[in-house]
């Protein structure tokens, strides 16, 4: 199937008689005839549910959705982005190792890294995505146990190099883990470029309609774990917390890693998204492809219009072609990036802030990536906790507005833009 297919149809195939569309089970719990049989499910002797903090089957079809459209091997939703993020390290790494990352990547993310993961005693070193090969060298310790990226760095939009991390990562014995949001399995699968995990926020465009928040990481299934077993314990040693399985070797490269993350972080931790809410997931899911088309036609007029504006000073999008980024987003994202545009408007902070008073059809809204026109000054809102150095590492300037282009009719939005540029 190609994508396009795999947006309706994968993860779920009703047999005769059954639903067309994917079944909510919204239950807690799941009955067994005896005791035994739920023992086998308990140590993950046979597969099949009995709890929905670990398992329910409508969350597992969408995840399954995901996984195909990724082309992973096995897949976990998570109840929102943040605590993909979160689990997509804290399944490798614990006290005293380390994790590298892009300095460029989403605000909560770098929160999530720099404050509280280090709290827990994980270290991590933030690395310029274009920095020189011996400074990403140099970054890598001997506890080190990943490296991270964002395809395109929300709300940055850096174009991150996934082959080049994805080589010095496995020179190094490690998996690279790469948040495609902005980009989603339309634009980009980061797996085909080296990638080996993969994660989302979905509810930006995967969900595109500002109904559900949520999260899902995808395994690759090809990072060999006993190859570097003494890397990763976690994996390849016995977890006594269930009867000694080894996950490794239980279930292979394809299935041990999220295995893992379901059988412990969230069994203990307990991040699940309600299965009403994976249903509303999938729906937007359907729509995923045709919508990405329609937000990346509009972003393009949008940012070049915007490029061609008097009282603009500068515009950033990787498709247009005085962009840092262009080829590489050629390379990477040759059918389109995004809709996120970002710019700064003449006269800094303050005009920024009178320009998206007068927007009409662009809301102000701490959101992107939806259907929904919308607008926000990342530097007074989502990345208010960053110092300006720490804000300019991460490539957001204090002027930067952040548009992020819906799928409205293109002229409406130009329309607004071009009402608010004349009022400022
Ligand atoms: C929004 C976002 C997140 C966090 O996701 P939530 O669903 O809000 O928890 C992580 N990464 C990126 C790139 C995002 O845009």
């Amino acid at each position: 199937m190609r994508q396009e297919t795999k947006c309706i149809q994968a993860g779920y195939e009703p047999k005769n008689g059954e639903s067309r569309m994917i079944p909510i089970v919204q239950s807690t719990t799941f009955k067994y005839d005896s005791s035994e049989e739920m023992g086998k499910l308990f140590d993950l002797e046979a597969s099949g549910y009995f709890y929905t903090r670990l398992q329910n089957p409508t969350n597992d079809y969408v995840a399954a959705k995901i996984a195909a459209l990724e082309g992973g091997t096995a897949a976990i939703m998570t109840s929102s982005g943040q605590a993909a993020s979160f689990y997509s390290v804290f399944n490798l790494a614990g006290v005293g190792d380390h994790v590298i990352s892009s300095a460029s990547i989403y605000g909560g993310t770098y929160n999530l890294f720099a404050v509280t993961m280090r709290r827990m005693g994980i270290e991590f070193t933030f690395v310029d995505p274009d920095c020189s090969d011996e400074e990403l060298e140099a970054a890598f310790r001997d506890n080190t146990k990943a490296v991270f990226g964002e395809t395109i760095a929300n709300p940055a939009l850096t174009v991150f190099d996934i082959e080049r991390f994805a080589k010095a990562a496995h020179a190094h014995g490690v998996p690279l883990i790469v948040d495609n949001t902005f980009a989603t399995p339309i634009n980009c699968r980061p797996i085909e470029w080296g990638a080996d995990i993969v994660t989302h926020s979905t509810t930006k465009y995967m969900d595109g309609h500002d109904a559900t928040v949520g999260g899902v990481i995808v395994d690759s299934g090809r990072f060999d774990w006993m190859a570097h077993a003494d890397k990763f314990p976690g994996l390849t040693t016995p977890d006594e917390s269930y009867h000694g399985i080894t996950y490794a070797e239980r279930f292979g490269k394809e299935g041990a890693y999220i295995t893992k993350a379901t059988a412990q972080l969230m069994r203990d931790l307990g991040s699940i998204p309600s299965p009403m809410n994976c249903y509303l997931l999938n729906l937007g899911l359907e729509s995923l492809a045709v919508r990405m088309e329609r937000h990346c036609a509009n972003a393009q007029k949008v940012a070049e219009f915007l490029e061609g504006h008097e009282k603009v000073v500068w515009v950033n999008y990787p498709g247009l072609p005085g962009n840092k980024y262009y080829e590489r987003a050629k390379k990477y994202l040759p059918n389109g990036s995004c809709g996120v545009i970002s710019f700064g408007v003449r006269g800094g902070r303050k005009a920024a802030e009178e320009f998206m008073r007068h927007l009409k059809v662009a809301m102000i809204a701490t959101h992107v990536a939806d259907a929904h026109t919308c607008v926000l000054h990342p530097a007074s809102s989502t990345h208010r906790q960053m110092s300006d150095e720490e804000l300019l590492a991460a490539g957001v300037g204090p002027d930067l507005i952040r548009l992020s282009v819906g799928i409205e009719h293109v002229d409406d939005i130009l329309e607004d833009l071009t009402q608010a540029l004349a009022a400022i």
